[in-house]
């Protein structure tokens, strides 16, 4: 079951509605190439069902996220990537544009650590 809102541009996104490059696809979990790549992989892996962020993740819901750790594993291995960092930004202070719940999936570089690194 997927609740969807329809103001959401990565509820767009899901529906077609607005073009994406697919990478994976299933029931609960929807992931796309990001648009502005901060390095040579960049995907973002997003619930299905519209939740605003990570803090509206509770028991209902998590089914979905934890989904969409599967779904990341079952893409690095696919795209035989074997390092990755996975990040969701909470807020506007901590980056998040898009207020749907997602998770940046990032290869590709060497990364360092800090407010800075992923800029
Ligand atoms: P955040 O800033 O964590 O909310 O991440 C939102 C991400 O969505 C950014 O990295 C944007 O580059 C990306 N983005 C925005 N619009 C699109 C789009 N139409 N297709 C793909 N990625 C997008
Ligand atoms: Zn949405």
């Amino acid at each position: 079951m997927t609740n969807q809102n329809p103001d959401c541009l990565f509820c767009k996104i899901i529906a077609g509605e607005i073009p994406s490059k697919k990478i994976y696809e299933n029931d609960e979990v929807y992931a796309f190439a990001d648009i502005q790549p901060i390095a040579p992989v960049h995907y973002l892996f997003v619930t299905k069902t519209h939740i605003c962020c990570a803090k509206k993740i509770n028991t209902e819901n998590s089914q979905s996220v934890a989904k969409i750790f599967e779904a990341i594993a079952e893409v690095a291995e696919k795209e035989n990537i074997d390092s990755y960092r996975v990040i969701t930004n909470c807020g506007e202070d901590a980056g998040q544009s898009v207020m749907h719940l997602h998770f940046h999936m990032v290869a590709g570089k060497k990364m360092g650590w800090g407010e800075q690194s992923l800029g």
